[in-house]
């Protein structure tokens, strides 16, 4: 990746971390869960409002660490108007992408996968050389992921 690349990418997660999207809980929730990374003090609430297997709404609250927050925030970004399904597989491609396990091709044709919202979401493909930052990073998904199997637990990064 080229300086100016990473300066690009750098700017984007300081962008969100600084103007969060969708942040705040949104008039209708079908779904919700907590999320906690004690390693770093990352503490998020992220609400759905599910209808027909779509994410129709999502939003979240909390306080974390610029990359923990800009997360969060490209995350609602890219899962609005996204069947459980796709949001599901980008879980999994998200997870794999910021923990370096992206070689494997499977699912590379995966209907469910949408390559251009994987592609957003790797500005902050780069926390994979921190990992603490990982969990900063892959904090929200988890905790979306437990909002949705509506577990009701709250999710810890450990
Ligand atoms: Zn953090």
């Amino acid at each position: 990746m080229t300086f100016e690349l990473r300066e690009l990418y750098q700017e984007v997660i300081l962008d969100h971390g600084r103007a969060p999207r969708n942040f705040g809980k949104p008039d209708r929730v079908s779904h919700e869960a907590h999320g906690n990374n004690p390693l770093c003090g990352d503490k998020v609430t992220i609400y759905l409002q599910v209808d027909d297997g779509v994410v129709k709404d999502i939003g979240f609250e909390g306080q974390g660490c610029a990359i923990s927050t800009a997360s969060t925030s490209m995350m609602t970004e890219v899962l609005k108007g996204k069947t459980l399904d796709e949001a599901h597989t980008l879980f999994h491609r998200f997870h794999a992408l910021v923990t370096g396990c992206d070689e494997s091709t499977d699912g590379e044709d995966d209907p469910n996968l949408d390559c251009e919202a994987l592609e957003r979401l790797s500005v902050l493909s780069g926390v994979r050389e921190f990992p603490m930052r990982v969990k900063c990073a892959t904090l929200c998904w988890h905790t979306m992921e437990a909002a949705v199997k509506g577990h009701g637990e709250p999710v810890t990064s450990e």
